[in-house]
């Protein structure tokens, strides 16, 4: 058995929250805020989707021009709630080998309070277009179920940990996130050569791990899987709790559970 290990983070900050200018949440930047108030968090973390040379049937990220707007309404609203909360501005980037040039020079232009890394379209062999990885759209789940889903996580965790290494980030967001709508499949220890490489990584760049309550309705446990929490415990890599809401109401979405779950968990 293992021992347990001390498990602590600070439950009044939701860390992954997105906004309407993604073109797939919904609702204001402020009725996110006003969310977070009633839910009695100290703070706010906006976490707003880039992405580079992305080719899909839609749009789910920011152009410049809406990071812009971006950050005109969340500089109003740190003023405007000033008193009641704190609202940190950031961006979650999802990273891209074939651009990476562009995402820095994007990411060093401004600003941010958090830069979160993930990885969420991978190109496909001889296509023109990307390959969705988190999504639970019927095509993308075929198409990854043609292509064989081991190697798309091997290739996931090595070009993750790339992102980790390039990109100038502060947390690493839902580990495991991927292909969690493909039915069957689980990220087990079968891959923890490939996690542990890639939790050293995000310990060598001094950067923290994202425990993601968006998997409570999905699987029952957050994102990352126990194991995985206690890989980057054993390094320690501080843990920062986020509901990756896209949509005013999830805001601090089961960090209830995420309470009870932690204190639980044999880790
Ligand atoms: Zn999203
Ligand atoms: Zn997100």
């Amino acid at each position: 058995m293992n021992t347990p290990l001390p498990c602590k983070m600070s439950l009044h900050s939701d860390g992954h929250v997105h906004t309407k200018y993604c073109h797939h949440a919904s609702g204001e930047m402020e009725s996110y805020v006003l969310s977070a108030i009633a839910a009695g968090l100290k703070e706010i973390v906006f976490l707003e989707h880039m992405e580079a040379g992305v080719h899909y049937f839609e749009t789910t990220w920011l152009t410049e021009d809406d990071f812009d707007i971006y950050f005109t309404e969340g500089k109003q609203l740190q003023g405007k709630y000033r008193d009641k909360i704190r609202i940190s501005l950031g961006v979650e980037v999802g990273y891209s080998p074939t651009h990476k040039k562009e995402l820095l020079e994007r990411l060093e232009k401004r600003k941010w309070d958090r830069i979160g890394v993930s990885y969420h379209f991978m190109p496909l062999p001889e296509k023109k277009h990307h390959l969705n990885l988190v999504s639970r759209k019927e095509k993308n789940i075929f198409a990854i179920e043609a292509m064989g889903c081991e190697q798309i996580l091997n290739n996931y965790f090595s070009t993750l940990t790339e992102a980790v290494e390039v990109l100038p980030g502060t947390v690493l967001c839902h580990l495991d996130a991927a292909l969690r709508f493909q039915p069957g499949i689980e990220i087990d220890k079968h891959y923890l050569g490939q996690i542990r490489k890639l939790l050293q990584a995000v310990k060598r760049k001094d950067m923290a791990l994202e425990i993601n309550t968006s998997g409570f309705p999905i699987r029952n446990v957050p994102f990352p899987a126990p194991f995985i929490i206690r890989e980057a415990l054993e390094l320690k890599i501080p843990l920062l709790p986020g509901s990756d809401a896209h949509k005013p109401e999830d805001v601090g979405r089961n960090f209830d559970l995420l309470q009870n779950y932690l204190k639980n968990i044999d880790v």
